[in-house]
């Protein structure tokens, strides 16, 4: 059923702490934590505690919790203090777009200058 865990979902069972990861905020909705391969100084996930495979199909089915994604993304760039610099939010979508992990999930990066357009 849409939004239930996955038992192949490693983000899933970082929910749950079946896989570990270093967590910098949670809410009801919400896990935030640090990417293990960092593209940035600061490089955090947040990502919904319910399952849908990206971000598109998670603000179809439960808009609330998207918007508290989107919240915490922001709560997250004040909180490591990098909303005064600029910092960005990015949802790949799909393996052509570099996503490799299909529960959905905001990168928030910042801590140094970033291009536009992205590679
Ligand atoms: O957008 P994409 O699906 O590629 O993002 C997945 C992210 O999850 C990657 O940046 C990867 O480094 C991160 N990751 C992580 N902890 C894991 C596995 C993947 O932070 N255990």
């Amino acid at each position: 059923m849409a939004g239930e865990p996955q038992s192949d979902c490693l983000f899933c069972k970082i929910v749950v702490g079946e896989v570990p990861a270093t967590i910098v905020r949670e809410t009801e909705t919400t896990v935030a934590f640090r990417d293990i391969n960092p593209q940035a100084p600061t490089h955090v996930l947040v990502i919904p505690k319910v399952h849908h495979p990206d971000a598109g199909t998670l603000a179809a089915a439960e808009p609330a919790v998207a918007a508290d994604v989107l919240r915490e993304a922001a709560e997250v760039a004040a909180q490591e203090k990098i909303d005064g610099t600029g910092f960005r939010i990015v949802f790949n979508t799909g393996t052509g777009a570099g996503q490799t992990v299909f529960h959905a999930h905001a990168h928030v990066l910042g801590g140094r200058g970033l291009e536009w357009p992205p590679g």
